[in-house]
């Protein structure tokens, strides 16, 4: 079997990277381990029939105001994809039953944020007006081949743009913390508390270098582009990708567990399967792991100079992760502001030093007092993902460690520090609880729940190393132009024709598939030829 490109795992990068190449002609083959495709992305009756969970990844604003959906969105509605949205896209719920919300315009924002505190709104305006006029460096530094010709043309354009000084407080601007950005900019300890948690969606803490930078880039989306979800689950995005790639040709295929990359003569040629298949790339093998994987088990020995294998397998990984999901027998009631309950996503916290604390928390090895609870209501947008007036919560907890020491509460005995059974659903029960706090039905309408466990996410995809859901730590020294590490950064690898996309390597994790179209748009450049003939017949006009 040979194909122009060989694809390892089926998540969103590489579909579309695998649609983006299909579509140009190339042959090609995407090959998951898993019996199911999407990586992440996973819909699935979990709890009972009729209930529809989205089981990892569910809200799609990164896909929808990213470059391949820019792309193949038309296409890809002809197969049957339809996304809805929300003008409640997310709140923050609060001990004392306040709430703030971000919404879908600038004025509405500026009124909100007033009402906590007067001068907020004109503060929020001001960050606008800064924001938008550079709006395409910062989300530039998301989508560009930072490693590359490209990476130096953005930093060209910021410096022509905004001068030798200008550039430096532009860069210096992408280091500030969330905390620092947040409490110089606003007042009210509401705004700081409706914005943190949102950092720990980019697997970053408040405290963390850049966190100020992704708090800005995330207010921004949110409030233009709300909290897509596509009708039906997360799953049909994998569906309507999938159907476009055999629609072009590509081959798709679940069961195929790749075990080495092929390398002859410093070039990768194939791969080979744990079944003992192998199976040509003539022109690029596209392996979407950990480098972890990469070079403790795909690379064959000598591959890659030591050095760089070594890097790679000792790659860091950041926080776990749990899941709950539960099945409720009618709509969950919130405590307060009635906009709560038609919200997409709200974050239950005491605030920016409530996110702060739980971040330390785990980071230490503690299961925190107070872990940020998302509360996510995909109903409030697609009812059809539930019998009729039935109720259904996607709950997540991005705040735990791995390995646990302890619990900062002192109520739970962590045992020899795994994720057991019991641990688990003990630290549900402590969630449960805090969510039946705001939501008064939550007890009584509860007809199922299911947790995951970061050993339960580990177990599922193999790329969720250590439980963590964005497959490695994005503390800054592997963050943008040094992800996935600094010895090997970008999507080249130290292979001729093998690249690396995925989650660990930039920009990161997010269902915005930025790896996977990175990669396909170099695979699609013409060679340097014919690019140099292309420019020089630009010059002579013709
Ligand atoms: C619980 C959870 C919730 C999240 N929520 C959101 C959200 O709401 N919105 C958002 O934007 N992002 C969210 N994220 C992050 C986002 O889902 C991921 O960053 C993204 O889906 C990762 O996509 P990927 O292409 O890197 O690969 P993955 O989705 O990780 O898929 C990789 C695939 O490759 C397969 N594979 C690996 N090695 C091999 C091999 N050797 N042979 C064959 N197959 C192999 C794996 O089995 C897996 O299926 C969430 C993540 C998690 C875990």
């Amino acid at each position: 079997m040979s194909y122009d490109a060989v694809i390892v795992g089926s998540g969103v990068n590489s579909l579309a990277c695998a649609a983006f190449l299909a579509r140009a002609g190339w042959g090609v083959a995407v090959l998951e381990r898993e019996d199911e495709l999407g990586g992440a992305i996973r819909t699935a009756e979990l709890t009972e029939p009729g209930y529809l969970h989205d089981v990892f990844s569910a809200w799609h604003p990164l896909w929808v105001g990213g470059p391949a959906h820019a792309e193949l969105g038309d296409e890809l509605a002809r197969h049957g994809l339809e996304y809805l949205n929300t003008d409640l896209p997310t709140a923050t719920a609060y001990p004392d039953g306040e709430a703030a919300f971000l919404l879908r315009s600038a004025e509405a924002n500026a009124a909100e944020l007033d009402r906590h505190a007067p001068g907020d709104g004109a503060a929020w305006g001001r960050m606008l007006e800064t924001f938008f006029p550079n709006a395409d460096l910062a989300f530039g530094v998301l989508g560009t081949e930072l490693w590359s010709r490209s990476g130096l043309g953005l930093g060209a354009r910021a410096y022509r743009r905004l001068g030798r000084r200008g550039a430096a407080e532009f860069v210096g601007e992408l280091l500030i913390s969330s905390r620092d950005w947040l409490t110089e900019t606003f007042q009210s300890e509401r705004a700081h508390g409706l914005l943190a948690p949102w950092v720990l969606h980019t697997g970053l803490g408040p405290d963390a270098a850049a966190s100020g930078f992704m708090t800005r880039v995330i207010a921004v989306a949110v409030q233009e582009g709300g909290m897509p979800i596509p009708r039906g689950g997360g799953a049909r995005l994998v569906d309507a990708l999938v159907s476009l790639i055999r629609s072009h040709g590509g081959v798709v295929e679940t069961g195929r567990d790749v075990e080495q990359v092929l390398v002859e003569g410093g070039t990768a040629s194939g791969v080979r399967l744990a079944d003992g298949d192998t199976i040509r790339a003539e022109r690029a093998v596209i392996a979407n792991v950990t480098p972890t994987q990469l070079y403790d088990r795909l690379l064959p020995d000598g591959a890659a100079a030591p050095e760089i294998a070594e890097r790679g397998r000792r790659f860091r990984y950041g926080r776990a992760e749990m899941q709950i999901h539960f099945a409720l027998s009618e709509p969950p009631q919130w405590e307060g502001d009635e906009r709560l309950g038609r919200t997409a996503i709200v974050h239950v916290t005491p605030g920016l030093d409530g996110v702060s604390r739980a971040v330390n928390e785990a980071d230490r090895g503690l299961l925190p007092v107070e872990g940020t609870v998302v509360v996510g209501q995909p109903l409030t947008m697609d009812e059809s993902r539930a019998p009729e007036g039935a109720g259904l919560l996607w709950i997540q907890l991005q705040e735990l460690p791995w390995r646990v020491k302890g619990d900062a509460a002192d109520e739970l005995d962590v045992g020899d520090g795994t994720w057991t059974e019991e641990l688990r659903e003990r630290y549900a029960d402590r969630i449960h609880a805090r969510i039946a706090k705001h939501v008064r039905n939550l007890d009584a309408a509860v007809r199922k729940r299911v947790v995951l466990s970061p050993a339960d996410l580990q177990a599922a995809n193999i790329n969720l190393q250590r439980g963590d859901p964005y497959s490695g730590s994005l503390a800054l020294d592997q963050n943008f132009v040094w992800r996935p590490f600094p010895a090997s950064p970008g999507h080249r690898t130290p292979v001729d024709r093998l690249w690396h996309i995925g989650a660990s390597t930039h920009p990161g994790p997010g269902l915005g598939a930025g790896s996977g179209t990175l990669v396909a748009k170099q695979l699609l450049e013409p060679a340097l030829p014919a690019r140099a003939l292309a420019r020089a017949r630009s010059l002579v006009g013709r």
